[in-house]
């Protein structure tokens, strides 16, 4: 489910042709070198494909331009190894569309003191000429990330195998299709939006479909494929029965089970990569959708509840973000409900009635059947498992009337205490950056959602940097925040994004 396309990256080299073809020559080799070690450092999650070096305004115009419709190009690397006069990139850049990481390397590391000669200045100037470029950006107001550093470091490597998660985000964010099953929650106002300038903006298609007509297709799964999957859920996860009777607890799963089935078939046959139900619209359902949807996230579906469809379609993006991503620890809706005020062990549990994806677990995952004390249909099977340790990235998509905004908290995930066996929902827990007190006044002061997108493989550059890419405002929360020059920040960017 969460495959896409096996994405590449164009890598275009600047020069002219006022030093000669000698110079011209050197220039393509070293490029090409530069790629060949991009693709060997296992460092890039996606390959580089090298491009000839960009000499004249015709050149650049048509190689952005086929970079446009290349559907498997991603985005354009750009390095400027000599001077390349920057009026030559106007027309091409004015009518480029996709990512843009400019590259500001060189290829030797070190000045050769007792060689270097004006011909070797001239030949690798990247200094200069890649000021020159940058300039133009700058004027023409474009949206680019710069990387500055030696090509052969693994930093600098790994910086731009980070950027270019964030390029896939922004090229496949136009490719997600959320599915209302259900409208937002009466009278909550945070989960609401502007379904169409969602689209203005993100590229999202946002459709509404009766929950019958999606019951319809649950109802219609075979005994025997239910059964196939009950067996599944029986063999990889613990039951914790607790009481319950046996026969009544695996009927409820194979409820679950029909729902991921009758659910995957609804989204494949009408394309839609994301969905977003609510307890109180559940129409011939027999149970809210809990181990079924969180099922559905592992497999890379976004989902949020109450329909709130703009966390489903950030839970989506941050999965197709992570994608392929060696160890990766996991990418998960959720939902601030409880503080730890202890001093020194300040935290916030996170959780939802259900749906929090098993992609977050550590260790051992269970199926608990308990009453959802809100609604009116059976007890439903979940999943419940506690979440893995370190730092992650909290997010929230809010719509302020006229514009959207992006928080980006960045988070501390730790264990907590003691167990909760009371508690009959998959938990995380974690305190905010740069501490409880301070990151949830900032949080508050930003307008963020109670419920998130989180995910452990992603970094608040990369968050930010596709909010900047999709034109809207971002908002950090993390080590450096202080309440007064966040409340600065608020303020002058109310003014920056007005229309
Ligand atoms: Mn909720």
């Amino acid at each position: 489910m969460l495959k896409s396309k096996t994405y590449q990256f164009w890598f275009c080299t600047g020069s002219q042709d006022l030093y000669g073809d000698v110079c011209l020559a050197h220039v393509a080799e070293h490029s090409q070198k530069i790629v060949e070690a991009l693709n060997a450092s296992g460092n890039l999650p996606y390959e580089v494909v090298w491009k000839p070096t960009l000499i004249t305004n015709e050149l650049i115009r048509k190689t952005l331009n086929e970079a446009n419709t290349d559907e498997t190009c991603a985005g354009v690397i750009t390095w400027m190894h000599t001077f390349s006069p920057a009026k030559s990139w106007i027309l091409g850049l004015q009518e480029y569309r996709k990512p843009l990481l400019h590259f500001h390397t060189q290829f030797n590391r070190e000045i050769p003191y007792d060689t270097i000669d004006m011909d070797f200045m001239n030949e690798n100037q990247a200094a200069h000429g890649d000021r020159e470029y940058g300039h133009i950006f700058s004027r023409l107001g474009m949206e680019r990330k710069v990387i500055m550093g030696y090509w052969e470091d693994a930093d600098v490597q790994k910086k731009i195998g980070s950027w270019m998660r964030t390029a896939v985000g922004v090229i496949e964010s136009s490719h997600i299709r959320v599915m209302r099953i259900a409208d937002n929650m009466r009278n909550v106002a945070v989960t609401e939006g502007d379904k169409v300038e969602a689209q203005i903006k993100f590229g999202w298609e946002i459709d509404a479909y009766p929950v019958n007509e999606i019951a319809a297709e649950v109802e219609a799964v075979s005994k025997g494929d239910i059964d196939a999957l009950v067996e599944e859920y029986y063999d990889k996860y613990e039951i914790l029965l607790e009481g319950r009777d046996e026969k009544e607890f695996r009927e409820h799963v194979a409820v679950q089970a029909g729902i991921e089935i009758g659910f995957e078939r609804f989204l494949e046959a009408k394309n839609y990569q994301a969905i977003v139900t609510h307890f109180g619209d559940l129409g011939s359902l027999k149970q809210l959708p809990g181990l079924a949807i969180q099922r559905l996230m592992e497999k890379g579906y976004g989902f949020a509840g109450e329909g709130d469809w703009k966390t489903a379609a950030m839970v989506r993006l941050m999965k197709i973000m992570t994608q392929g991503m060696k160890d990766a620890k996991g990418t998960s809706f959720m939902e601030d409900y409880t503080y730890n005020l202890v001093p020194g062990k300040e935290g916030i549990l996170q959780a939802h009635m259900l749906e929090v994806c098993p992609t977050v677990a550590d260790g051992k995952i269970s199926i608990k059947e308990q009453p959802l004390s809100m609604g009116d249909r059976e007890d439903p099977a979940r999943l419940v498992f506690t979440s893995k340790t370190g730092p992650a990235v909290a997010t929230s998509l809010i719509d302020l009337g006229d514009r959207f905004r992006l928080i980006i908290n960045d988070v501390d995930c730790k264990k907590v205490e003691k167990p909760m066996p009371k508690l009959p929902v998959a938990t995380a827990f974690w305190t905010p950056q740069p501490n409880l007190q301070t990151g949830a006044e900032a949080w508050i002061l930003a307008g963020g959602a109670h419920h998130t997108a989180f995910s452990y493989d992603l970094t608040s550059e990369q968050m930010g940097d596709w909010a900047a890419c999709m034109g809207i405002e971002a908002v950090y929360i993390d080590k450096d925040t202080t309440i007064r020059q966040f409340k600065s920040e608020l303020l002058w960017n109310s003014v920056a994004y007005r229309k």
